[in-house]
């Protein structure tokens, strides 16, 4: 009945997150509340290593896309998952660092590093800098030859495929800010170009087509795609491209009608395409990587609010206000994303009326719920959203100058704070007279 089968209603008819009440937690850590089920996050991991394990012969590696959800806790799980790590600033790189954790996993992205966020991953030895465009190629290999090191780098390529999927978040195409186009010669110009340069070396090629996308078949043709690149960059220009790495963007189930693709099966229809393809092109089979991101943290999340204020404006619509909104979930301002909830404390009552969720920030398109049917909600009630563990925390700001919730952590029955809430004086810390 949840969109997440982490979730379950105890005898109390409170709704339950792994082992633990969700009213107990709003209880005990106030609201609102982001909660992270550490054992769903652990489960979601392994379905990629599996997989991989599976389907390619272990000859690859996940990598938790850390934009969706990062702090220390979820780098050190990932970490303990054996799972690699995709940042894409110098702020989530310093987050991992901080983590301890291993270098040579981590993956460094963007479309626009600054200098010092080059130096800052040179220097920290990360795995791979995936390039994006001629300046920070000249950059890196600049700052490699500073450091006496040769930089290995993958470059992000848009192989030109649409896959269906809110427009702000499709990047796979020539219209994006992301990387360099296949079909006007511009990737194979700058990774010629790379060749000749003497502190960076070509590891791999990289493509990342959007997001949430429910469909195996615009992955399988972006790896089709990307192999016959790499069968072209060998036959040209005598290149041997030994990663390939596909990105993320699986889809999840955020209210009843979304279907998401099994992971592994996804895993399976991907590798067969690149093992075929290989050998049509006489070009070894690659390393692979993939970054899945809001399909490993999403379903593991929840954020518990206190309702506020009701409004049954007659004719018009009922608005339930909670005691966050845009500042903590900005995904429907951002995208009109929609969510399901439920009323924590009486669980399993109907969902008899239509109503829509608002925030208490000042801005009339602050709302988590949009006319949805939701359980009759009272003034005080808990509610909890679910499927928030991606893209929430991660785009929190402090408009209005509200802090920024806590989040805990459960697992097997237990609960911890892995980020504190903000206060007041956090608020104004860097404020100067
Ligand atoms: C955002 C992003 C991801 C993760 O995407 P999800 O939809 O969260 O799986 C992976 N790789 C790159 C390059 C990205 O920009």
């Amino acid at each position: 009945m949840f969109v997440s089968d982490n979730l379950s209603i105890n005898e109390k008819n409170h709704l339950v997150i792994g082992k633990s009440d969700t009213v107990k937690l709003a209880e005990k850590y106030g609201t609102p509340l982001y909660v992270l089920d550490d054992d769903l996050f652990r489960k979601n991991c392994r379905i990629y290593k599996q997989a991989i394990e599976k389907f390619y012969e272990g000859n690859g590696l996940a990598l938790y896309a850390s934009k969706a959800l990062c702090c220390i806790h979820v780098c050190k799980t990932a970490a303990e998952e054996g799972l690699g790590l995709d940042v894409v600033s110098g702020g989530e790189l310093y987050t991992a660092i901080k983590a301890g954790f291993p270098m040579d996993k981590v993956y460094f992205h963007g479309n626009n590093k600054t200098p010092d966020e080059i130096e800052l991953a040179v220097k920290s030895g990360v795995s791979h800098i995936i390039v994006d465009n001629i300046y920070e190629l000249e950059k890196i290999n600049e700052t490699a030859k500073h450091e006496g090191v040769i930089q290995k780098i993958m470059f992000r390529i848009k192989p030109g495929i649409d896959a269906h999927t809110h427009d702000f978040i499709r990047t796979g195409q020539i219209d994006s800010k992301f990387g360099v186009a296949l079909e006007n010669g511009e990737a194979f110009e700058i990774i010629k170009h790379a060749m000749k340069l003497e502190n960076v070396k070509v590891d791999g090629v990289h493509c990342h087509i959007g997001s949430q996308i429910f469909d195996i078949d615009p992955f399988c043709l972006a790896a089709e795609v990307m192999m016959n690149f790499i069968g072209d960059l060998k036959d040209k220009l005598g290149l041997e491209i030994e990663k390939l790495n596909l990105g993320g963007g699986f889809g999840i189930k955020y209210v009843e009608s979304d279907d998401p693709i099994p992971y592994d099966k996804y895993i399976q229809s991907v590798s067969e395409v690149i093992k075929s393809t290989a050998s049509k092109r006489n070009v070894k089979v690659p390393f692979i990587l993939m970054e899945p991101g809001r399909s490993i943290s999403a379903p593991a999340g929840i954020t518990l609010y206190t309702v506020g204020g009701i409004k049954d404006i007659k004719n018009v619509r009922k608005y339930v206000s909670v005691d966050g909104g845009m500042g903590d979930n900005p995904r429907y301002i951002l995208y009109g994303s929609k969510y399901s909830a439920v009323a924590a404390n009486h669980a399993s009552d109907p969902y008899d009326e239509v109503v829509t969720v608002a925030g208490k920030c000042c801005e009339s398109g602050d709302i988590i719920l949009e006319n949805e049917k939701l359980q009759k909600l009272n003034v005080g009630d808990t509610l909890a959203v679910l499927a928030t563990g991606a893209y929430n925390y991660s785009m929190a700001s402090n408009y209005n100058r509200i802090p920024r919730p806590a989040i805990v952590a459960v697992s097997d029955g237990n609960d911890k704070i892995i980020v504190k809430r903000e206060t007041y004086d956090d608020i104004i810390m860097n404020d100067v007279e």
